[in-house]
This record gives structure tokens, sequence and C-alpha cells, in this order.
């Protein structure tokens, strides 16, 4: 199982991640990326959150193992 965190003191809210999670990710009232918990767990490592993690200038979003 792989689950989504984004690093609220790192995001500065380019949505990036949004452009390849656009089910997934969801932004707070400041502008800042977050993910629902429901969202936030995901069978597989597939090459979107792939993508959303490599593109990620901040290094706020990461996807661990669990
Ligand atoms: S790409 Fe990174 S810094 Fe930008 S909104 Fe997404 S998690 Fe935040």
């Amino acid at each position: 199982m792989y689950r989504i965190r984004i690093d609220s003191h790192h995001c500065q809210g380019h949505a990036r991640c949004l452009s390849f999670l656009p089910e997934t990710v969801d932004f707070d009232d400041e502008g800042y990326a977050q993910v629902p918990e429901a969202k936030s767990r995901h069978a597989e490592m597939t090459d979107a959150l792939r993508q959303a993690v490599a593109n990620c200038p901040e290094r706020a979003f990461q996807v661990v193992e669990e």
C-alpha cells in the first residue's frame, strides 16, 4: 500500500501535483495542496504518483510505502 503525504511546511501551491492527479489532489483555503484521507492510499505506485513526486519543485509531495 502506498500513501500520499504532503509536507504542508514546504508546499508552495504550484499545483503541479494536481495536473497528474486531478481526482486526488485538493487545495485548502490558502491554496496549499491536500489529499483527503479517503484518497491518500493507493494499492500501486502508479506513473501518475511517480510523476507527481518527481515534478513537485518543493519535494513536498511524497509517497511512502506502508
Ligand atoms: S506540486 Fe508540490 S509544492 Fe506544488 S502544490 Fe503540489 S505538493 Fe505543493
